[in-house]
């Protein structure tokens, strides 16, 4: 795919972001990345959603440095850099979406994981969706949006990426990811949804527990993994 066929697909998912509710002002940013040819998309920094168009989305290397003959001549977006911290460790994963979406938004700022409470969060996450420690003072002050990814990588020490493709940053928010900007758009409708759910859930029953790993496991494993049977792309073949 070529790097104009990528802006679209990164102003696209840009404003299916806030079509579907899940980003308010400019407090949101998605990239996509082509390894092949060494380059990355993202929105740029500060502009309104209505006035992105394919020819203002900015391109770097995966280092994060400017392309000198791109047609943007915009800033990325702030986040950047946690971006391509989250590319160059989770090897399977092509697209970073960064919301403040409301439920999600709410766990992150009690600094809680969201908990695995039934099958909608098993669909798509294998897990409870976790929480990063809070940065230190010394963190904050030097390369803060890079080790932003960070923390989130040092979160995933010993969690699959590819089976919980989202996570919650102490006090700020949700990032999302996945190999395509369609699966990485639905992981972050998903999230807010178990979010929601989950918040709603312990405003009932306070120590609401988890469902069981086997429930879990057949939820997500009927939709992920090579095994899986739901939906129609695989019917009478074995993937
Ligand atoms: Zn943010």
């Amino acid at each position: 795919m070529n790097i104009q066929s990528h802006k679209k697909q990164v102003l696209n998912t840009n404003l299916a972001t806030v079509r579907h509710g899940l980003v308010k002002s400019t407090f949101g940013n998605v990239s996509v990345i082509n390894r092949a040819q060494d380059r990355l998309v993202i929105k740029p920094s500060g502009v309104p959603y209505d006035e992105l168009t394919v020819d203002n989305m900015v391109v770097t290397d995966l280092a994060g440095l400017p392309i000198p003959d791109h047609q943007s001549n915009r800033n990325p977006s702030s986040d950047l850099a946690t971006h391509v911290v989250l590319y160059a460790a989770f090897e399977n994963i092509n697209t970073v979406i960064h919301t403040h979406s409301t439920y999600a938004t709410i766990f992150a700022q009690m600094q809680r994981p969201i908990p695995a409470l039934g099958t909608t969060h098993a669909d798509y996450f294998r897990g409870p969706v976790p929480i990063t420690r809070a940065l230190e003072d010394d963190e904050i002050g030097d390369d803060y949006v890079a080790q932003t990814g960070r923390v989130i990588v040092e979160t995933f020490e010993n969690i699959s990426s590819d089976e919980i493709p989202a996570v919650l940053v102490a006090g700020h928010g949700p990032f999302v990811w996945g190999p395509t900007p369609e699966d990485a758009l639905m992981n972050a409708l998903m999230l807010e949804e178990a979010a929601k759910l989950a918040w709603h859930v312990e405003m009932m029953v306070p120590d609401a527990q988890p469902i069981s790993q086997s429930l879990l496991d057949v939820h997500y494993f009927r939709k992920h993994g090579r095994s899986a049977t739901y939906g129609q792309a695989n019917r009478g073949t074995e993937t």
